[in-house]
């Protein structure tokens, strides 16, 4: 009889978790049941993972995640898989100015040494030459084009991982039966289900924390944790207005924003590299934690900085009214590191989460990681990088140089920003 296993939350590592396991059922069937509960089945509203793009790159200035990215995109190139025909290979320009010119010289640095090749070195002109759209002045930026990366469709691959894992005989549950409200354990402090919205409690020998920016409204994770809401913007073109722009690597300022190619429904997105905190609004006092629904209002500072970034690089798109717009949050870790671990003072119990804005990428391979933490046999360097208590002030993931630089801004100092929810 195998083991039973409960995963709270069906966002990028939930579900990378769930069809890692599914894909191992029936072979080796190390589990007799697999359920994943959410609040919302996927493509849940208020997951970091719902998004019409994510990056897929290697550029890493840690080897430790540089190699797991190039393993990544794999992965996602391979014809084999599922994941290729949600990947598009734009290229990307990973770019900074002033003080995060250290962050693109090492990831070209580390490129090379790794012996991963392709990506070179541009100035501003031969930019705004190969892509004429690109009119924007890209003052000072220094300028590294990577044609291997590419854009991921991230809500469209998660639902049909989740609906692969579906068939394979994992169970969703959803609504306020999938939302859970409590973990139970039992006298020894061992973790051994947990306790939904409509009150029903579900047992299980393994429970697996894959809860994103509000894990920390469950359990205690001791400061570990910081929830940050990152500003998206979209623009909507007409279709001859877009074709101009579909070729467009996705262009990735790191101290400012990101500008991807529009999708098929002509939509460009723009995401703001300047987070938010949320202590002020916070359901736990002294941590950052978003709100309960999926915000649309986003603070007026950033979307004005977000315009003054545009003209920076498609000035002809600066002033365009947004045709939508929200806050999307996801949780770091000090270090930027991931936080895959058992929990140690509850047996049963495991978190993976931390995704520090950069997890994405990893979505199919990391379920395979997951999959060996909950059987005790994570490699051991990553095991060490990504355990709990482990990640500390200094930054691993970006060997020093901090990958967003620019600090967080509190929610609640912003002024005219009100906590408003909109409806899913
Ligand atoms: C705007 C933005 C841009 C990003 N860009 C990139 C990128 O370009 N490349 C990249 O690699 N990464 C990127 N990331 C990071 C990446 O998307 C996240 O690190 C990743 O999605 C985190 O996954 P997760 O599973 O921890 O959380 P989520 O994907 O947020 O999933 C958490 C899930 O838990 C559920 N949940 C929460 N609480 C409960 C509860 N009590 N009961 C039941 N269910 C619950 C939620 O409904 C949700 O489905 C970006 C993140 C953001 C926000």
């Amino acid at each position: 009889m195998g083991k039973s296993i409960i995963i709270v939350g069906g966002g990028a590592f939930g579900i990378a978790t769930a069809w890692q396991l599914s894909q191992e059922l029936g072979t080796r069937s190390k589990y007799s049941s697999i359920r994943v509960l959410d609040r919302f089945l996927p493509p849940s509203p208020i997951a970091a993972s719902t998004d019409i793009n994510r990056i897929i790159r290697t550029e890493y200035a840690d080897p430790v995640y540089m190699q797991l990215a190039v393993q990544a995109l794999q992965a996602w190139t391979d014809p084999e898989a599922l994941f290729r025909k949600h990947f598009h290979r734009s290229g990307w320009l990973l770019c900074g100015s002033g003080d995060d010119v250290g962050f693109v010289e090492q990831s070209e640095e580390n490129a090379k040494l790794k012996g991963v090749h392709g990506a070179k070195f541009m100035v501003p002109d031969e930019v705004q030459s190969k892509w004429p759209v690109v009119k924007g002045p890209m003052k000072d930026w220094r300028i590294l084009s990577d044609p291997a990366a590419g854009w991921a469709a991230s809500s469209k691959v998660l639902v049909e991982m989740a609906q692969q894992s579906a068939g394979c005989g994992v169970g969703f549950i959803s609504g306020n039966a999938g939302h859970v409200r409590e973990l139970l354990y039992d006298a020894y402090n061992a973790c051994i289900g947990v306790r939904t919205v409509d009150g029903t409690t579900y047992e299980a020998d393994q429970v697996l924390l894959t809860t994103g920016a509000r894990t920390a409204c469950l359990i205690d994770m001791e400061g570990q944790l910081s929830a940050l809401g990152h500003t998206v913007c979209y623009i909507q073109l007409a279709r001859e207005e877009a074709d101009r722009y579909r070729h467009i690597p996705i262009i990735a300022d790191i101290g400012e924003a990101a500008v991807f190619a529009p999708d098929e429904n002509n939509v460009i997105k723009i995401a703001s590299s300047i987070f938010v905190t949320n202590f002020k609004y916070s359901p736990v006092s002294g941590v950052s934690l978003p709100g309960d629904l999926v915000e649309r209002t986003v603070p007026a500072v950033l979307q004005n900085r977000l315009r003054g970034w545009l003209r920076q690089v498609l000035p002809e798109l600066a002033d365009r009214p947004w045709s939508d717009s929200k806050l999307c949050w996801d949780t770091d870790t000090p270090t930027h590191d991931f936080l895959i671990s058992s929990h140690p003072r509850h047996k049963g119990l495991f978190v993976a989460t931390g995704g520090s804005g950069h997890a994405f990428k990893f979505v199919p391979i990391i379920g395979r990681y997951i999959s060996q933490l909950l059987d005790g046999a994570v490699p051991e360097n990553l095991e060490k990088q990504w355990k709990w208590g482990s990640s500390t002030a200094t930054s691993r993931e970006t060997g020093g140089k901090p990958m967003f630089p620019t600090p967080a801004l509190e929610l609640g100092d912003l002024l005219g920003w009100q906590p408003v929810t909109a409806k899913i």
